[in-house]
């Protein structure tokens, strides 16, 4: 059987303790039917020190808990949902039952680019009636791009940094 529980899902859990509760999906082991959610089924492990520099005492981990506890949450109706399967371009998507899109990131991504470029191309053609200069809107495109390589470079930067 195909896992309906992904890693990076938004998940309500409907039974155990933490009933009612969301939390995202760290890890998912198919072997035993079970997932890690963040904050979730939370358990205390008495740590031991090893070492000098490691610390002991009491720690909270979010411990592996059954899937049959867990329901996807819809990131299109944002409501908890039981997962229909369906073929998109080849591949098995998962699909929310209660508003019929689709559950995966990749193909939610692909969707939400396609709308993007369409609101883009509507707002082109609004341009072009507002006005019929032809020299604004490239002057714009080529701001634009350099705006976009001073926000990708910083992030990155810093992420080095802090390795
Ligand atoms: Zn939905």
């Amino acid at each position: 059987m195909k896992m309906n529980i992904k890693k990076g899902d938004n998940v309500l859990v409907i039974a155990g303790k933490d009933k009612g509760k969301t939390g995202k999906v760290m890890e998912v082991s198919p072997s035993q039917n079970k997932a890690t959610v963040e904050n979730i089924n939370m358990v205390t492990k008495h740590k031991k020190p090893r070492n000098a520099q490691e610390k002991g005492g009491i720690i909270k981990i979010a411990a592996p808990m059954e899937i049959s506890n867990l329901m996807v949450v819809c990131q299109t109706c944002g409501k908890a949902t039981r997962v229909a399967r369906k073929e998109v371009d080849g591949k098995n998507c998962r699909i929310c039952k209660k508003c019929g899109a689709s559950l995966d990131r990749a193909y939610v991504k692909a969707v939400k680019k396609e709308a993007k470029k369409a609101v883009k191309a509507e707002a082109k053609e609004e341009k072009k009636k507002d006005s019929n200069v032809k020299a604004r809107p490239e002057a714009k495109t080529q701001v634009k791009t350099k705006a976009m390589d001073k926000t990708v470079t910083t992030p990155a930067a810093r992420k080095t940094g802090s390795k």
